[in-house]
């Protein structure tokens, strides 16, 4: 057999035991049609002996493979390219010929953008996730409490999408009165999100953003720096944004305005999170949305939802 053979063959077992473990059919089989490699997937290979083979030729421990396997599919992809581009085959006299296919992957620098909804649930959700849904595009609903719309608080967790905090109330005269008045207010939504959708959310955006001043008149000028440090101290992550898509700028504003201002500030990050609202009067919001998903796409941006270990976008790391 020639050693160019054999090194298909390697690439195969390793993708078939990658495979087994995850079970991800569709997406297994693109990353091996990336390498030129037909792919069958055998479902119920014993997944400890596929563990046991990635421990021993893709990663140096058992931590490292832990880990790995608590990544998202987009990061799994990522470090799948990147362990096989690494593996030390001697491949002679083919090595270059068989080297160019697996370096021609695109470069595992992939860009992502943020696209988050404050303020819903609203008459406008069902819109927002119908376009997400079409253009199987993942985002971030910061969310207040809505009596009698708790169905899309589960519709945005089955849809794979994030919920997070916002607020229950979102008056800012009662929740910045004091901190345990802001901690009170978002243990309450926290109970309500856990009851409706069985989901814990660690994520938080501050109504105002964590830089607002409205706070300071019922709170005092220093309520913000305590409610943040309350909320870290208590395990919450809070996300600010860097691109504002202007859509409370206005009651309704313009639809090319949002369109705009997204990506006119998008096109200079490598990780926009951008804000957007999901409220009753703004309409143009849902219909801005898929020229800003083409758009950020053409960019080069691909779409992630916020994780409590995404890079934190606050606006104090400025300051
Ligand atoms: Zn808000």
């Amino acid at each position: 057999m020639k050693r160019h053979n054999v090194f298909v063959c390697v690439m195969m077992f390793l993708i078939v035991m990658y495979s087994s473990i995850f079970a991800d059919t569709a997406i297994d089989n693109e990353i091996a049609l990336e390498y030129g490699l037909e792919l069958t997937i055998e479902e119920n290979d014993e997944p400890a002996v596929a563990g046991e083979f990635i421990t021993n030729t893709l990663v140096s421990s058992i931590d490292e493979y832990e880990i790995f396997q608590q990544y998202d599919l987009n990061q799994r992809k990522l470090t799948l390219r990147e362990w096989i581009n690494s593996l030390d085959i001697e491949l002679e006299p083919e090595k270059e010929e068989v080297m160019a296919v697996v370096t021609e992957q695109p470069a595992a620098d992939t860009k992502y953008a943020y696209l988050t909804f404050d303020d819903g649930p609203s008459d406008n959700t069902v819109m927002i996730l119908d376009c997400l849904q079409e253009y199987g595009v993942k985002a971030t609903f910061f969310v207040l409490e809505v009596p009698g719309r708790e169905d899309v608080y589960k519709r945005i967790v089955d849809e794979g999408h994030a919920i997070a905090l916002h607020s229950s109330t979102h008056e800012y005269s009662e929740i910045y009165l004091t901190v345990d008045s802001y901690l009170d207010d978002i243990a309450n939504l926290a109970d309500v999100i856990l009851e409706h959708t069985g989901v814990t959310t660690s994520l938080l955006r501050f109504p105002g953003g964590s830089n607002n001043t409205i706070s300071h008149r019922y709170g005092g000028t220093d309520i913000m720096d305590r409610i943040i440090e309350a909320t870290n101290a208590a395990g919450y992550v809070y996300f600010d944004w860097n691109v504002d898509s202007l859509d409370a700028s206005k009651v309704t504003q313009d639809k090319d305005v949002i369109v705009n201002a997204v990506l006119d500030q998008s096109s200079v990050l490598k990780q926009p999170v951008i804000l957007m609202h999901d409220s009753k009067y703004k309409t143009t919001t849902p219909e801005a949305l898929p020229e800003i998903i083409e758009g950020l796409t053409q960019l080069g941006f691909s779409f992630e939802k916020l994780t409590p270990t995404t890079p934190v976008v606050q606006f104090n790391l400025n300051k």
